[in-house]
Order: C-alpha cells, then structure tokens, then sequence
C-alpha cells in the first residue's frame, strides 16, 4: 500500500503515473457515542480499503474542514468542531492539487467524506485545474456512490432521514463500528432522535433547531455488517469512477 508518508522522494516520483487519493474530513461533534474526528477517520479508512484493490497513492488527509452546519452537522453550538472558513478551504486544496500538479501528478480523487466541504473543494478543483491543463481532479464521497438497493438495505428497519440528517446517524456510527471498533461508545449511542429538516437556513444558529445530543437522526441499528457493506459499495464505486475517468 502506497501511503505517501510513508514513501521516500524517489519512490513518490517514480509514481507519478498512479492516482493520488486525498482524503478530506473534519473536526466535529459527532455526538456522545463517537469521537470527533468521526469524518477523518472515514475518508482516510476507506481509502485503505481502496488501495487493497488498485494502485494507488494515498496522499496525507485533512482532517479539518468546512463549518459544520446546525441541521447537518450540529453546527458551531457544540465544542470540538474546529472548522475552517470556506476561503481557507479553497487555499488549502487549491495549494495542495497545485503543488502536486507541479510534481508532475496529473490525477487526483478527492475522497470527502464532511457534507460541507464539497461547494469549497469544487472551487479549488476549478482554480488549480485553469492553472494546470494537465491536471484532473475528480471528488466523490461513499454517499454518492451508494445505488439504491444499498440505501434500501441499510434503512429496512428503519425510515431513511435524507443524507444531511444522517450524521452521527446510522450510516456514520455503522461505518465506525466496522472501521475503528474501538472508537465507538455504543452504550452512549442516543435512542430517541429526530431533527427536523427545514426549507430555509437561518443564522446565527439556534439551539431549538438542533437536538441537544448533536446526533440529527437515530442511531439505533447499526451493525459493523451495514459498515461494511457501505464500504464495500463505496469501493465499487470508486472503482467505476476511476476507470471512466482515470482507465
Ligand atoms: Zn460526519
């Protein structure tokens, strides 16, 4: 497996024909059952999991990213989300794909797994692809990826809230169980959760729009088997996605 801190100079050169994955996270509430960096850990594990089956390199991952948003994240009223601003978000991406570029890396897969960042990764794709013509970026995340029969598979015993609900959710706590075990508190795992979604955003944010665990959905039945068959959907996935745009 090719994680780049782990490679000297000469070998991350002699690889520059290979696709760089980035993964992106964040700091953030997760909830009382999972740590904060719930985000990071994803984006990094699962492309562990996608270098097993294709020649990669896995480039350093952010772990910070974008303001969490009250009814997608909890938002700025729970401590331990540490969060960028959506113009530090753009320099930071767009240095790193121009610095890679430079290098002579000419594919990149952006492997975000924070709902927020994705508007401000667009952006850098935009600005470091204009610079260097060379350069393909490409960004998905494992929620995309997933076709319906997985959704349905996952949500069989209970209703689907919408991706922006499930954070700190089913999906979430699922994809920790199976990828880092031992980060999970299930004891502490909320049983009774509902956010309500709303047609509008209002700022500053309040705390009668946000449950006061932080979790926006139920995590009540989740199974490392749902965590792992995410991932694997995911990595299918991404494996399509590579072919069609990298071969
Ligand atoms: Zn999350």
């Amino acid at each position: 497996m090719k994680i780049m801190h782990h490679l000297t100079r000469v070998e991350f050169e002699n690889n520059s024909d290979k696709v760089v994955v980035l993964p992106i996270g964040s700091t953030e509430q997760h909830g009382p059952h999972l740590p904060l960096g719930v985000d990071s850990y994803i984006a990094e594990d699962i492309a562990k999991h996608l270098a097993k089956v294709t020649d990669i390199i896995i480039a350093p991952t952010i772990t910070y990213g974008y303001k969490s948003k009250p009814l997608s994240g909890g938002g700025p009223l729970f401590k331990g989300t540490i969060d960028l601003n959506g113009e530090t978000l753009i320099h930071l991406v767009t240095d790193i794909l121009c610095k890679f570029a430079r290098d002579g890396f000419n594919k990149i897969f952006i492997e975000n797994a924070h709902f927020e960042n994705q508007a401000f990764i667009e952006e850098a794709m935009d600005l470091a692809t204009a610079q260097f013509p060379k350069l393909k970026v490409v960004q998905s995340n494992w929620w995309d990826v997933l076709d319906q029969k997985t959704v349905d598979e996952i949500f069989k015993d209970v209703p689907f809230p919408g991706w922006a609900l499930e954070h700190a959710a089913i999906t979430e706590t699922s994809l920790m169980m199976y990828l880092e075990p031992d980060l999970v508190r299930t004891e502490l795992m909320p049983t009774e959760v509902k956010a309500q979604a709303l047609p509008y955003s209002v700022y500053p944010a309040r705390h009668d729009l946000v449950p006061d665990c932080g979790v926006l959905a139920s995590p009540v039945g989740s199974t490392k088997e749902k965590g792992k068959l995410i991932v694997d959907k995911a990595i299918e996935g991404f494996i399509k996605i590579f072919k069609k745009e990298f071969n």
